[in-house]
């Protein structure tokens, strides 16, 4: 089967899924072949229950009469299809890197040029070799633009993603420390973040950047086309504020409050606002989309229970952005429990960073650091230092924490939101 031929069927589908339990009427099947389990077993069943094809990459399951096609590879098929499904397309496609926040940029553009336009973006964290393609593929006619999350964890990653969704827009977050195992160092992250500039360079495509932020405005200094904000001289210029433990932003006299803590988000922020004004949205318009977004996605949101505030920040974290949370929260009125977690993926480096955020959280006199994970672990000689979630929850059950404000941050592995019901 090659692409052109199958391109027809495609069109005709509602969507691509690769998950079995998620195939619906007129959907196509990319069945898998795992190490414990092959989709492919699966194919006849698909079409029996309303498949429109499925692909398989095994041979012996191949039934051209009823849909089932065989490729060598069921990714490379898949990556194949969403390049040939992306030349088709001719609307703004927006791509997005960097070390922390692309989700809740790619959240907050999403809000912002809704308000004008029918966006398709990435569902959650799809952000890799086979999210990205599956992104692509839910593009449909009526959707006028594309905002695309691509994330990596080593060299000539972000590369091979502009070579799938060539993104005529591109913003990479910042450069921070997270993944330096597989970059091999913040050097490496800076390189390997800026094949994005490298792609939108070579393509004559626009760059958004942050002016402020040194790395980005030395790497684009030149550059033309680009959109800017974060200075004064940039062509969109915003101040900060905070409403509570909210971040806001100014633009022109005009306030807008967010749903968001921490004061990284203000870069977040200004990144959609700014999309928003280049693409002909008012800030009339943005602020009721920033001020409308509410996270519910583990990452710097604020909940109340019982009368205290709990930010959960569970779903990452690495030596830049705990360092983020860890100032934020400081400023916080009243008694403060911060709950870190290991920071993971960081290689050689790791034991020094945790001793360097443990330290920060020593220098900013918390009412009390509890840490949970083996690497805090093997830093941290507190009682407070505990293994896993499991043997923090049996001393919660205990031991009643007091604060005002109770801070969880820690790596996706950690998984500190099994902490809340014990809180
Ligand atoms: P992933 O690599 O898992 O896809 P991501 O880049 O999509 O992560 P988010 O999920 O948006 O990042 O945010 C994760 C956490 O990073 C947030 O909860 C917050 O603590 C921190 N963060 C968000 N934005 C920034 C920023 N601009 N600078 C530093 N830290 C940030
Ligand atoms: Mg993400």
């Amino acid at each position: 089967m090659n692409i052109e031929q199958f391109y027809p069927l495609f069109l005709q589908a509602s969507k691509v899924t690769i998950d079995s339990r998620k195939i619906a009427e007129k959907d196509i099947f990319f069945a898998f072949s795992g190490e414990n389990f092959n989709a492919a077993t699966l194919a006849e069943k698909a079409i029996d229950d309303g498949a429109l094809a499925v692909i398989v990459e095994l041979p012996e399951f191949e039934n051209r009469d009823k849909n089932i096609f065989y490729v060598p590879s069921t990714l490379e098929f898949l990556q194949q299809l969403s390049i040939y499904h992306r030349s088709k397309l001719t609307i703004p496609f927006i791509g997005l890197t960097g070390s922390n926040g692309k989700t809740t940029t790619k959240e907050l553009i999403h809000a912002v040029l809704s308000e004008k336009y029918n966006v398709q973006y990435t569902s959650g964290n799809l952000n890799n070799h086979i999210g990205v393609p599956l992104t692509i593929l839910s593009i449909r006619p009526e959707h006028e633009m594309a905002v695309i999350e691509m994330g990596a964890n080593h060299q000539k990653e972000i590369e091979f993603l502009c070579t799938i969704a060539q993104p005529d827009f591109g913003y990479i977050t910042n450069f921070g420390k997270a993944h330096l195992e597989g970059f091999g160092g913040f050097e490496g992250v800076i390189k390997g973040k800026s094949e994005l500039y490298d792609y939108l360079k070579n393509n004559n495509r626009t760059i958004l950047v942050n002016e402020n932020d040194p790395i980005q405005a030395d790497k684009t200094e030149s550059y033309s086309p680009k959109i800017t904000f974060g200075k004064e001289t940039s062509d969109y210029n915003f101040e900060s504020f905070s409403a509570e433990h909210f971040v806001g932003l100014t633009y022109q006299g005009v306030k807008a409050v967010s749903k968001l803590t921490g004061e990284y988000n203000f870069t977040n922020l200004c990144a959609a606002a700014s999309l928003g004004l280049h693409f002909g949205i008012s800030f009339e318009k943005i602020k009721h989309a920033l001020e409308l977004y509410t996270p519910t996605n583990m990452r710097s949101q604020v909940v109340k229970k019982e009368g205290r505030t709990l930010v959960l920040d569970t779903y990452n974290a690495n030596p830049s952005s705990m360092t983020a949370s860890l100032n934020n929260f400081i400023s916080f009125e009243g008694s403060k429990t911060i709950i870190i977690g290991d920071m993971l993926e960081l290689g050689n480096e790791s034991e020094k960073e945790h001793k360097n955020i443990l330290k920060l959280a020593q220098d900013l006199n918390f009412n009390e650091i509890i840490t949970v994970g083996k690497h805090f672990k093997e830093v941290n000689s507190s009682d407070l230092a505990f293994e896993n979630t499991a043997v923090l929850i049996e001393y919660l059950k205990q031991n009643k924490i007091q604060s005002d404000n109770i801070l969880l941050k820690g790596s996706r592995g950690i998984a500190l939101e099994k902490l809340i019901d014990f809180i």
